[in-house]
C-alpha cells in the first residue's frame, strides 16, 4: 500500500516535471516566435540608426545583458567604430574590451561566440563575459555586435548563441542593402548634377525607344516636361521633324558612323528658330552590351559666333602686322631725312627748323607705334617663341636701368639688389623689354620727378622684381584695365603724356608667356606714386647653375 502512494507520488511529480519543461518549451517556442517575427521587421527597416536599434533590442531580448553595442566597420580606415549602445551608461563601456585582435577571432570563427573577459576596474564586478556576433555579407566585414554580460561565460545557452548568429547574418544583410542603396542614392544625385551642370540639352533614349534620362536644357529646347516624357517612346513626345532627326543620328551612331553635330534648324518658339547640332553615343552596360544612346544637342549659333570673331580677330591681327610694315619703310626715310635737314640746323631758318623738329617727333611717336603694334601682334598670335636661357636677371637691371634716368634728370633711380647673383631660365631680351617697359612709365608718369626705385629679390620659388614710383599713380578703379590694349588713363595729367596704351599689355604677355605674374598696387587718394611687382617662376635651372 505504502510502495503504491510512494509510485503514485513518483508519478505525479514526474507529470508535474513533464508539465513545467512542457510549459519552459512553449515559453520557448513562443520567445524564438517573437525573435523571427522581429528578424523580419528588420527587412522593412529604411535607416542604419533604426536597424542598429533594433539589432541590440533583439540580442538583449535573447541573452539578457549589462550593455550591448554595435561597431560599425569602415572600409576607408579598416577600424570598428561604435555606432549604438543599449542599457546604462558605465564607467567602462564594453567596446574598451574589444580589440582588434580579438574582432579578427570573432570575425574567423563563423558563429556567435562566448569569451571570458576581466572585469574593469572602473566597472566593478561588472561584465564578466562577452558574447561576440560578427556580421558579414559575402565575405565583408559589416559591423560587430558585443554584449557585455554579468555572467560567466558557461552560463550562455548554445541555443542563444545560434539565435545571435541568425541575427547578425540577417542584420549584416540589410545594413549591407542599406549603405548600397545610400551609394546607388548618391550616385543618381551625382549624375543629376552633372547632367544639369552642361550647358546642353542632353537626353537618353533606351533600345526600346522609351526616354530614360533627360536634363532641364533638354526640356526647354525641345519643349516638353520631364515628368511626363520620362519612360515614354521618344516619337510619341516630339513633333515628327525632331523624331526623325534623332531617329537619322540613332541610326548612324548605331552602324558606328561619327555623328558629331548634324545641324537642324530647330524652331523653338513661334519667333525664334536655333540651329542645333545633334550628337550621340551609345550607353553600354557594366558587360558592355549596348542598351541605348545618349544624345547631346548644341545650340550652334554660339560656337559659330564665336568662330566668326576669331576669325575677325586674326584678320585684324593680319591686317595690323601689314600696315605696320608698309608704314615702316617710309617712315624710315621721313626720319633719315629730317636728320640730313637738321645736320645744318646753323644755317637754317628757326621757322623751318621747328617744322622739321615737329615731322621728326610725329614721326619717331609713330615708329614707337608701329614697333609696340608689331610686337603685340606677333605676342598675340602666338607666333614668338621665348629663347629662354640661364640669366642673371640682377646683372641685366644693373646694365639696363641706369641709362633709363639720365643722373642729370629730375628723377633719382635707386637699384635694390640683393648680394648673390643666381641664373633665371628666362627670355633675357624679352625681359629687358619688360624693364624697360616699367621703368619708362615710371618716369614718364611721375612729372615732378622722385625716386624710381628697382627691387629684386629671390624668394625659393620665384624672382620678383618690383619698381616703385613717386608719381601720379593709378586710381584702383583702372588697376584692371591698364592691361588692356589702347587703354590709357584719362586725366588732365596723362593728357600731356605720350603713350600708345600697349606697353602694358605687351608687359603682361611676356611675363605670363614666362609662367609669371604681375600686378600693380597704387591709390593717389592715400599716397602718392605706384608699384608694379612680376614674380617669375625660378623654373629648369638646375641647381648647380644658380
Ligand atoms: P602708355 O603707352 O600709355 O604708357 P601703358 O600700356 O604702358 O601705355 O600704360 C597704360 C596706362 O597705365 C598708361 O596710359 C597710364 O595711364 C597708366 N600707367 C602705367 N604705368 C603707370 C605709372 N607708373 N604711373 C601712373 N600711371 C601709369
Amino acid at each position: 500500500m505504502s510502495s503504491d502512494r510512494t509510485a503514485g507520488a513518483d508519478l505525479s511529480a514526474e507529470v508535474e516535471e513533464l508539465r513545467r519543461r512542457n510549459a519552459e518549451l512553449y515559453r520557448t517556442l513562443d520567445d524564438v516566435g517573437r525573435f523571427y517575427e522581429g528578424l523580419a521587421q528588420l527587412r522593412g527597416l529604411t535607416t542604419p540608426a533604426e536597424v542598429h536599434e533594433r539589432v541590440l533590442a533583439l540580442a538583449a531580448s535573447l541573452i539578457p545583458c549589462r550593455q550591448a553595442h554595435l561597431l560599425v566597420h569602415d572600409p576607408a580606415s579598416g577600424r570598428f567604430a561604435p555606432a549604438a549602445r543599449r542599457g546604462p551608461p558605465i564607467a567602462f563601456p564594453v567596446d574598451h574590451l574589444v580589440d582588434p585582435a580579438l574582432i579578427a577571432w570573432a570575425f574567423g570563427i563563423q558563429n556567435a561566440s562566448v569569451v571570458p573577459v576581466e572585469s574593469h576596474p572602473l566597472d566593478e564586478g561588472g561584465v564578466r563575459s562577452l558574447v561576440l556576433g560578427p556580421m558579414a555579407c559575402q565575405g565583408r566585414p559589416v559591423a560587430l555586435l558585443v554584449l557585455g554580460l554579468e555572467s560567466e561565460e558557461q552560463g550562455v545557452e548554445r541555443i542563444a548563441l545560434d539565435l545571435v548568429w541568425a541575427l547578425s547574418r540577417e542584420a549584416a544583410t540589410v545594413l549591407d542593402r542599406l549603405r548600397l542603396t545610400e551609394r546607388v542614392r548618391g550616385l543618381v544625385t551625382l549624375l543629376d548634377n552633372v547632367l544639369e551642370s552642361v550647358p546642353h540639352a542632353i537626353l537618353a533614349i533606351g533600345r526600346d525607344d522609351r526616354i530614360i534620362a533627360c536634363n532641364s536644357n533638354a526640356e526647354f529646347l525641345f519643349n516638353f516636361k520631364r515628368f511626363l516624357a520620362l519612360g515614354e517612346r521618344y516619337q510619341d513626345v516630339f513633333p515628327a521633324e525632331v523624331a526623325r532627326v534623332f531617329h537619322a543620328v540613332a541610326v548612324s551612331a548605331l552602324e558606328g558612323r561619327a555623328t558629331h553635330d548634324v545641324e537642324v534648324e530647330h524652331r523653338i518658339t513661334e519667333a525664334t528658330t536655333l540651329t542645333v547640332g545633334f550628337s550621340a553615343s551609345i550607353l553600354a552596360d557594366t558587360e558592355g552590351q549596348p542598351y541605348g544612346l545618349v544624345f547631346i544637342c548644341r545650340d550652334m549659333s554660339l560656337s559659330r559666333e564665336v568662330e566668326k570673331l576669331r576669325e575677325l580677330d586674326r584678320m585684324k591681327s593680319e591686317f595690323v602686322q601689314t600696315v605696320s610694315h608698309e608704314l615702316k619703310t617710309p617712315l624710315t626715310a621721313i626720319l633719315g631725312g629730317t636728320e640730313v635737314l637738321l645736320v645744318d640746323e646753323d644755317t637754317m631758318d628757326p621757322s623751318q627748323v621747328e617744322v622739321v623738329k615737329i615731322i621728326e617727333d610725329g614721326a619717331r611717336r609713330l615708329q614707337a607705334l608701329i614697333s609696340d603694334l608689331l610686337d603685340l601682334s606677333r605676342l598675340e598670335s602666338g607666333r614668338i617663341v621665348l629663347e629662354e636661357r640661364p640669366t642673371d636677371v640682377a646683372g641685366l637691371l644693373a646694365e639696363t636701368c641706369p641709362a633709363m634716368a639720365p643722373p642729370d634728370g629730375p628723377h633719382r633711380l635707386v637699384l635694390d639688389l640683393p648680394e648673390e647673383h643666381r641664373q633665371v631660365y628666362v627670355d633675357p631680351g624679352k625681359i629687358q623689354q619688360v624693364m624697360e617697359n616699367l621703368i619708362s612709365n615710371a618716369v614718364k608718369y611721375s612729372p615732378r620727378g622722385g625716386e624710381v626705385h628697382v627691387a629684386l629679390r629671390y624668394t625659393p620659388t620665384h624672382v620678383e622684381v618690383a619698381v616703385s614710383d613717386e608719381g601720379i599713380g593709378i586710381a584702383p578703379e583702372h588697376h584692371s584695365r591698364i592691361w588692356d590694349k589702347f587703354y590709357r588713363v584719362d586725366s588732365s595729367t596723362t593728357a600731356e603724356i605720350e603713350g600708345t596704351g600697349l606697353g602694358l599689355a605687351i608687359v603682361r604677355h611676356i611675363v605670363e608667356m614666362h609662367g609669371g605674374t604681375i600686378g600693380v598696387e597704387s591709390d593717389p587718394a592715400s599716397r602718392p606714386g605706384s608699384t608694379f611687382r612680376m614674380a617669375l617662376p625660378l623654373k629648369g635651372c638646375p641647381q648647380d647653375e644658380l
